[in-house]
């Protein structure tokens, strides 16, 4: 590991390394920082061309651990990224690609964040942590904390998929069902976590999350052969994901391995729950209207994203922008995505239906490279009842 520190988004102060992910002075996000002069002479595009690392551990000079060997790993990242040849034709696209991330462990990106967060709680000999989800981060941080020997409880609410309810009870995490949203378990933890002696690894809590996230980026610029995409379509719920991608370009960019534009990227919600879209469009937020009681309960389904001022200035500095799209479209969206032997979940069907949308308002060239995030698996969403009924 080479040498990082924490600097506050918001206030630009700088902290030591530490698992807190707020500014002790004002209150904004904390993220890692590294010694990029130290990074340099071995994080090149030769280097990184002859490691055979076929995860994320494959970029360890850039992440927060001390040793590749104290990492917790269960094989993340180093996901397929895939052409689609008959989408490039249906929507007119010289490039379209999908990043497979529901290729990882626990069948969802969030591997990649618990991969690193849960190795920085087993290096400093953290006993046992809690999580609030919308599903796939409770489960993937139910098989990393299970790895590693610590104890995991996962909070989720009631509605959460089903699948996904029974993957973290199958790793052995004390799981506990909430009335309400993500905020709400959320609040059930922060209850709790003193009386007992829980480490909180909500989003944006502590760095390891971000760091395991931000790998997608530096994957997709060594997958192009070190030439970004125009546009990135991401899914969006608390954020880290696209805060991660932006991150790893930065990186990228101050050791001078990719130049030009960033990629404009683009966050996906669905209607009901676009807190995003709406803080974009400079709209008041209807979190407490209780609209959000009507979106579905994926990842994306945030009323309250932790730093929704980072998220805007993120996605603003990019080009970048946000659609909401519909419960139908995302359900055509599945079935298209199918059509293409894709397996993709509501999220990373949000992506595509956010994209149609996007080429129809003209929002995309023909000629730019677009790349889709499938950040899961279409099966870990599937009622158990309905998979012998189907049409
Ligand atoms: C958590 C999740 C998201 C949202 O990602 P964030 O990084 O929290 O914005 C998207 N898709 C899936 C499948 C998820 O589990
Ligand atoms: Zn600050």
């Amino acid at each position: 590991m080479n040498k990082c520190w924490l600097r506050c988004t918001r206030c630009s102060r700088k902290t030591d390394f530490r698992l807190i992910g707020k500014c002790p002075e004002c209150r904004g996000t904390l993220l890692v920082e590294y010694d990029m002069d130290q990074a340099r002479p071995t994080f090149t595009k030769k280097n990184l061309s002859r490691r055979s690392e076929a995860s994320l551990w494959r970029y360890h000079e850039l992440l927060p651990i001390h040793s590749p060997k104290s990492a917790v790993s269960l094989g993340e990242g180093w996901t397929p990224l895939v052409r689609l040849p008959s989408l490039e034709a249906r929507l007119g696209l010289k490039r379209a690609l999908v990043k497979r991330e529901e290729q990882n462990p626990t069948g969802s990106f969030k591997a990649r964040g618990f991969a690193v967060a849960v190795s920085l709680l087993s290096e400093r000999g953290i006993a046992k942590a809690a999580v609030p989800s919308n599903g796939n981060a409770a489960s993937a941080f139910a098989a990393y904390a299970a790895r590693a020997g610590i104890e995991a409880h996962v909070f989720l609410p009631r509605d959460c998929p089903p699948l996904i309810v029974e993957e973290c009870r199958l790793y052995g995490a004390h799981t506990t069902l909430v009335d309400g949203m993500i905020h709400d378990a959320g609040q059930r933890i922060d209850a709790l976590q003193a009386e007992q002696g829980w480490f909180n690894a909500g989003t944006l809590r502590e760095p390891g999350r971000v760091e395991g996230k931000k790998t997608m980026g530096f994957e997709i610029a060594e997958q192009f052969g070190w030439k970004l995409p125009d546009v990135i379509v991401y899914p969006t719920g608390g954020g880290s994901g696209i805060i991660g991608l932006w991150k790893a370009f930065n990186e990228l960019q101050a050791l001078g391995l990719v130049d030009g534009c960033l990629p404009r990227l683009i966050s996906v919600q669905e209607e009901g729950c676009r807190p995003i879209v709406d803080a974009m469009a400079s709209a008041p937020s209807p979190a407490d209207s209780g609209a959000e009681r009507t979106a579905s309960p994926t990842g994306m389904r945030v009323p309250l994203p932790p730093d929704l001022d980072l998220l805007v200035s993120i996605l603003g500095k990019t080009g970048g922008t946000a659609v909401a799209v519909g419960q139908d479209e995302i359900r055509s969206a599945q079935r298209t995505w199918g059509t293409c032997g894709i397996s993709a979940s509501p999220e990373g069907a949000a992506t595509l239906a956010g994209l149609l949308k996007l080429r129809e308002a003209q929002g995309i060239d023909p000629d730019e490279t677009v790349v889709l995030f499938n950040t899961s698996h279409a099966l870990k969403y599937l009622t158990p009842l309905s998979t012998g009924t189907h049409e």
